[in-house]
C-alpha cells in the first residue's frame, strides 16, 4: 500500500478542518499535528518515515499488536456478507450472539455471582451512561427509586460523554461543563505515593483509602445510595495501582450497603493484568462490568457492559421494555472483529502470557529505572507501567507543575522514537500484549535515553 503522504498538505487540512479530542486547537495549529502513516506490529510510522515504538497500545486498545490480517478479513468478510442490521425492533445477527455468548463463558464466576447477558454500545463512554440508566432502572424496579447516588473516584477516568465525565474524577472536565451532573459524588483514589501518612504501611492505606468509600456512603446516607465503580487500575490517571489490602475491604463495604459495585475494565481487561477480566485478579465481585478498546484491540469501535446476574433479573423479569440503546449496539462488523480477535488472543494466549511471562519480565525490567536520577517510583501491573518524575530522589521532592517536567518528558520520547504518556510527572505505559523480551529490553533502553534528555 502507498503510504507516501504530502505532510504539509495533511498538516494544512488537519489545521483548517479538524478539531482533535483533548487538544487546544490553536497550539496545535502553531505546531501542527504529527501525520501518523501506518502501523506494524508493536510500531508506528510518521509521513516523514521515523518508525515509532507505541508504548501506549494506540489508547490502550491494541492488545494484538498492529496489522493483524485476522482481524482485517473478518470484518472485510461480515461486511460482505451482512455489514449493518439493528438489533433494535425483535432482530438479532449471528456475530452479536457467538459474542455475547463467548464473553460470558471467558467472564468468571465469582462468589456465586455469574455474568451471562451484554448490553452493547460502541465506546467505553456509551457504556458508562448505560450503567447509569442501567443502575437507575434497577433502583426503580426494586421499590427504591430515592437510591440515585453513584460514587467514584477523584482522577478516575469513565469517559467523556456528560455521564462519563461526571463519573469520571478529573477536574478539568468538571470546569468545563457544569459537571458533575446530579447524583454523582467523588472519593479520594487509593494512590499510596501520593497520599500515604508517614510511617503508614501500603497495608494500612489501602484500608483507610476504602473506608473513604464507607464514610461517604454514611456521609450520603446509605438508603441513597445506588453504586460504587472505579477502575481496577486507575489506567489514564497515570497507572495508579492500589495496595492488595483495598479490594477486599471496599467489597467488605459494598456488601454491608448492598450497593451495586461497577468495575470499569474498559483498559483493564482482556489481558493487560493477565487475565480475561482484571476483578479476577484482584478477586473482588463487580455486578456490572464495563468494557471496550481492547475487546477489538482498538481495529473497530465496540463496547458494552457485562450485567451481571443480580442486575439482568431484575431488568429481564420485572423491567419491561428497556428505554435505552444505539444504532450501533451489536454492530455485526464490530462483533465480528471482536470475535476475530478474541480468537487470536486465546491461540496466542495472551492473558497467561502477561501473567506468567511478559509481565513479570516487565515488571523486572521497569523496576530496574527506579534507580534512575530523575525517578522516585517505578511500578508495573501485568502489562501496564508507571514512574514518577522527581527533583529529588532522597527526598522524594516534586517538580513545580509549571514546569511541565512529564510533558517535557513525553516530547523526547516522540522525538527519540517511543511514545509514553505523561500524566503530570507520571510517565505511563500499556505496551500491546505480543511484545517479546526483546522488545521490552529496546523499550527499556529507549526510555532510559528519554529520561537522560529530561535530566
Ligand atoms: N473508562 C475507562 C476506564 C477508560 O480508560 C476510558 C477511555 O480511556 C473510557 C471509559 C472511555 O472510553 P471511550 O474513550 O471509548 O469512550
Amino acid at each position: 500500500m502507498n503510504t507516501v503522504v504530502d505532510t504539509a498538505l495533511i498538516q494544512a487540512l488537519d489545521r483548517e478542518h479538524f478539531l482533535h479530542p483533548f487538544t487546544d486547537f490553536k497550539d496545535l495549529a502553531t505546531r501542527g499535528a504529527r501525520v501518523i502513516t501506518k502501523a506494524e506490529n508493536i510500531y508506528v510510522w510518521d509521513s516523514e518515515g521515523h518508525k515509532i515504538l507505541d508504548a501506549m497500545s494506540g489508547l490502550w486498545c491494541v492488545n494484538v499488536g498492529y496489522g493483524r490480517e485476522e482481524l482485517a478479513s473478518a470484518a472485510y468478510r461480515q461486511m460482505m456478507l451482512l455489514s449493518y442490521y439493528n438489533s433494535f425492533f425483535q432482530t438479532t445477527n449471528v456475530p452479536a450472539v457467538q459474542l455475547a455468548a463467548k464473553l460470558a463463558a471467558l467472564a468468571p464466576e465469582v462468589g456465586g455471582r455469574s455474568f451471562r447477558h451484554v448490553f452493547y454500545s460502541s465506546s467505553g463512554s456509551e457504556s458508562n451512561d448505560s450503567n447509569v440508566r442501567m443502575v437507575r432502572r434497577y433502583w426503580d424496579l426494586l421499590g427504591q427509586p430515592q437510591r440515585k447516588v453513584i460514587i467514584s473516584r477523584n482522577n478516575a477516568y469513565h469517559g467523556s460523554t456528560m455521564a462519563g465525565a461526571s463519573l469520571g474524577g478529573m477536574s478539568g472536565m468538571h470546569a468545563q461543563g457544569d459537571l458533575p451532573i446530579p447524583n454523582i459524588t467523588h472519593i479520594e483514589q487509593p494512590y499510596f505515593y501520593e497520599l500515604g501518612q508517614p510511617g503508614e504501611s501500603s497495608a494500612e492505606f489501602g484500608l483507610r483509602a476504602a473506608r473513604w468509600l464507607e464514610e461517604k456512603i454514611i456521609e450520603t446516607g446509605p438508603d441513597k445510595v445506588a453504586a460504587f465503580i472505579a477502575e481496577p487500575v486507575q489506567g489514564a490517571g497515570g497507572v495508579i495501582i492500589a495496595p492488595d489490602s483495598y479490594w477486599p475491604e471496599i467489597q467488605r463495604i459494598v456488601d454491608k450497603y448492598g450497593i451495586l459495585l461497577i468495575s470499569d475494565e474498559v483498559i483493564c481487561a482482556f489481558g493487560r493484568l493477565g487475565y480475561w477480566f482484571a476483578y479476577e485478579k484482584f478477586g473482588y465481585r463487580p455486578d456490572l462490568v464495563t468494557f471496550a478498546k481492547g475487546v477489538t484491540s482498538g481495529y473497530i469501535p465496540l463496547g458494552g457492559v457485562m450485567v451481571g446476574d443480580r442486575v439482568a433479573t431484575v431488568l429481564i423479569e420485572q423491567g419491561g421494555e428497556f428505554n435505552h440503546g444505539y444504532t450501533y449496539s451489536g454492530h455485526p462488523v464490530a462483533c465480528a472483529v471482536a470475535l476475530a480477535n478474541l480468537e487470536l488472543m486465546e491461540k496466542e494466549n495472551l492473558p497467561g502470557r502477561v501473567r506468567d511471562d511478559i509481565g513479570p519480565y516487565l515488571a523486572r525490567r521497569f523496576t530496574e529505572l527506579g534507580e534512575h536520577p530523575l525517578v522516585g517510583l517505578a511500578e508495573t501491573c501485568g502489562f501496564m507501567a508507571g514512574l514518577v518524575l522527581v527533583r529529588n530522589k532522597a527526598t522524594q521532592e516534586a517538580f513545580k507543575p509549571e514546569l511541565g517536567v512529564g510533558m517535557l518528558c513525553r516530547s523526547h520520547c516522540f522525538r527519540l522514537g517511543l511514545i509514553m504518556r505523561a500524566v503530570g510527572d507520571r510517565m505511563i505505559i500499556a505496551p500491546p500484549l505480543v511484545m517479546t523480551h526483546d522488545q521490552i529490553d529496546e523499550m527499556i533502553a529507549l526510555i532510559r535515553r528519554c529520561l537522560d534528555a529530561t535530566l
